[in-house]
């Protein structure tokens, strides 16, 4: 397995169930059994959850709320689910930490760089909550700055389509995916993959990033196996190994 260590974000809508219920139990635990399938490969595996399901600051300040207070609500939203993925993964007998940006002592522990890598060499699966505890961020910067933090080998943006395309494809039949791209391309097309801070962070640093389809049962192991699926954006040609 090439990817020794991975960060995957996940978008809090992933989590909601048909009927618009914050979390989805059956969702959880296909999601926990594709995280346990590359952990149970060896993969040094941290997480990053949206908290969109529950709340967005965005939301809040429209409805004339302080911005920072309403991205503290958004943030703290990242908690619930991260607790939820924590649920699921223990249900299948993977042992994880939850660790918050926003110390809150009986419920995670706090985010310190070293301890965080320390589980991840130590076989826990991480959970990186309450994204970078602060305002006017998302979890995609929270994860780009975590994947940083750890040197992770690659980010793993988990979506409900199958990569990145030049359009809509829910909008247009004739949208076309594309199969890798760089990352000056990204944002030279001004393609909505994740949002400038985000993509600027994974390019400074040089992490590579795939975006795939997380309703795409053994997507995530047939990644790390090497298999062409998703978008892969790097560096044109230069990646870290
Ligand atoms: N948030 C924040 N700082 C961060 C990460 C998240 O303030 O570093 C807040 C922000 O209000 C955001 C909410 O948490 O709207 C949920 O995160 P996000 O919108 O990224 O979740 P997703 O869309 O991935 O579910």
């Amino acid at each position: 397995m090439a990817k020794r260590r991975i960060l995957l974000k996940l978008s809090g809508e992933a989590l909601m169930g048909s009927q618009g219920e914050s979390l989805d139990p059956p969702f959880l635990r296909a999601l926990a059994a594709e995280i346990r399938e590359v952990w149970g490969l060896g993969v040094q595996v941290g997480v990053v959850i949206g908290g969109g399901n529950i709340f967005r600051g965005a939301y809040g300040a429209s409805l004339g709320m302080e911005r920072s207070s309403a991205d503290q609500m958004g943030m703290l939203a990242t908690v619930i689910n991260s607790l939820g993925v924590q649920a699921a993964l223990e249900g299948c007998g993977v042992p994880t930490r939850v660790l918050s940006a926003i110390p809150m002592s009986p419920i995670a522990e706090p985010f310190v760089q070293r301890d965080a890598v320390r589980h991840l060499e130590e076989g826990r699966v991480v959970i990186f909550a309450a994204g970078t505890g602060n305002p006017y961020f998302t979890t995609d910067t929270a994860a780009s700055l975590r994947a940083a933090e750890i040197h992770a080998d690659l980010l793993l943006k988990a979506t409900k389509v199958d990569g990145v395309y030049d359009s809509d494809p829910k909008k247009n039949p004739d949208a076309k995916r594309f199969t890798s791209l760089t990352y000056d391309e990204v944002l030279r097309l001004g393609l909505g993959v994740m949002d400038l801070t985000a993509i600027t962070l994974c390019r400074d640093n040089r992490i590579p990033l795939c975006v795939f389809s997380i309703l795409e049962r053994g997507c995530l192991t047939a990644i790390l196996s090497g298999e062409p699926r998703g978008t892969t954006i790097g560096f044109g040609g230069v990646e870290r190994s």
